[in-house]
């Protein structure tokens, strides 16, 4: 799950990393008198105001609705006084809350703006890079640093690789006091900044690992003209499967930023990523979906999905998962199959056939079940007069859905 950028901010901080004084809005009225109060607060003329959306490259993106006002997602003010500093900020907001804004992060469908984040500038003297993240290869957290902050890490990766240090993470000790000096001593950083960059590092590394993150990105991670070092960026994706630990994160959750057939299915406990092919797949099991997956592009199709409708799955479940299937309007044919170990094979068919009277079937359906009560449910889906196409195994099945999709 991913959060807004605010919202990491105003965890991090609560972890003592130092960000930028902020506060969000939601209307150009709020983002107005934001901007004004943050220039009274700190005495400074510069205010930033950055679209929240889940994704980045907001600072060279541009909005649908205004191409050539040379507005992007995140906008420097600069005025003298406070009253003409909300007046600005409030026609800039009226500009960007309600509209489109498209990033390289975003794809060409781009992303509405519903909030925005004001904050006062920074007098950056050098952006770096910073993200925790989990090396799977090695089954541990890995802290990555690089000079080049700003940029794109995988360009980073892929043009300079020199440039990108890394630390391994003990979970059981912690990163080591000599690791991050070590670190600050690879990106150049003497002095106060190296002090400052230390102290920040080793909070970040203690929230990613209290928050049980996925990822943790500081893009960039600034230090000032005084050499204080400050996350200027923030991106936190949580671990799914561990946010039960976590209630006061799951409540931050924005279902404006995903998926509405995602939201759906979740909220049904149904584990479902929308892919860009046509071949709709539902399957029990996350293993035996990928295997299914597979299997159909071993015969040339693609499939529109990836469904695991779980092992202890019931009718409504199901059904819930084939009306997400059927409203994929890219959906040419859709392929069940089912393997009945703990869930019975006649109440997968069940589920189907109460899904399709529900909402018809205008494409073809092959279903190939496996397991408990096989016999029982293959009946109910032969008698049910729905033109269904029984496969009795996983290459036969996914042979004839790319057939039929032809
Ligand atoms: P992203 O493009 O979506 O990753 O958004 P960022 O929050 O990283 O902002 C993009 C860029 O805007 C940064 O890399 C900075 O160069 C610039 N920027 C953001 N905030 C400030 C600030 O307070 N002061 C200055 N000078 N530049 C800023
Ligand atoms: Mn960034």
């Amino acid at each position: 799950m991913n959060i807004h950028e605010h919202q990491a901010k105003e965890l991090l901080s609560s972890y003592g990393v130092t960000v930028p004084l902020g506060a969000v809005a939601f209307t150009p009225a709020e983002a107005g008198a934001a901007a004004a109060s943050i220039m009274e607060k700190t005495g400074g003329h510069m205010v930033i105001i950055k679209a929240q959306i889940h994704a980045g490259g907001r600072g060279k993106g541009s909005f649908r609705e205004h191409p050539d006002a040379g507005l992007a997602g995140v906008n420097v003010v600069a005025s003298g006084q406070t009253s003409l500093m909300g007046e600005r900020m409030t026609e800039l907001a009226e500009k960007m809350l309600g509209s489109t804004l498209v990033t390289v992060q975003t794809g060409p469908s781009g992303k509405v703006v519903n909030r925005v984040l004001l904050e006062a500038a920074v007098d950056i003297a050098q952006e770096l890079y910073l993200a925790i993240q989990l090396d799977r290869r090695i089954a541990r957290p890995v802290l990555l640093a690089s000079t080049e902050g700003g940029v794109e890490i995988e360009q980073v990766a892929a043009e300079s690789p020199e440039k990108l240090h890394t630390e391994v993470i003990d979970p059981a000790v912690g990163i080591r006091p000599f690791q991050l000096r070590r670190l600050a001593g690879r990106l150049g950083l003497t002095g106060k900044a190296a002090s400052s960059y230390v102290d920040l590092a080793r909070r970040l590394v203690a929230a990613a690992g209290e928050l049980d993150t996925e990822l943790l990105e500081i893009n960039p991670l600034v230090i000032n003209a005084s050499g204080e070092a400050l996350a200027l960026d923030a991106k936190l994706s949580f671990e799914d499967n561990a946010l039960y630990r976590h209630p006061e994160i799951a409540g931050l959750r924005d279902e404006s930023e995903e998926e509405p057939a995602e939201t759906v299915a979740r909220k049904a406990g149904l584990n479902y990523v929308k892919l860009d092919g046509r071949i709709g797949c539902m399957v029990n099991g996350a293993g035996l979906a990928m295997a299914t997956m597979d299997t159909v592009e071993h015969y040339g199709g693609s499939p529109a999905n990836f469904l695991d409708v779980g092992g202890d799955t019931d009718e409504e479940r199901v059904a819930t998962g084939f009306r997400i299937i059927t409203a994929d309007p890219n959906v040419r044919g859709i392929f069940v199959n089912i393997f009945g170990g703990i869930v019975h094979c006649d109440v997968i068919a069940k589920g189907v056939l109460a899904a399709t009277e529900q909402v018809g079937l205008s494409v073809p359906l092959v279903v190939r079940l496996e397991g408990t009560n096989v016999e029982l449910g293959r009946r109910i889906i032969a008698e049910s007069g729905l033109g269904v196409i029984s496969a009795t195994n996983m290459a036969e099945g996914a042979r004839r859905i790319v057939e039929l999709c032809r």
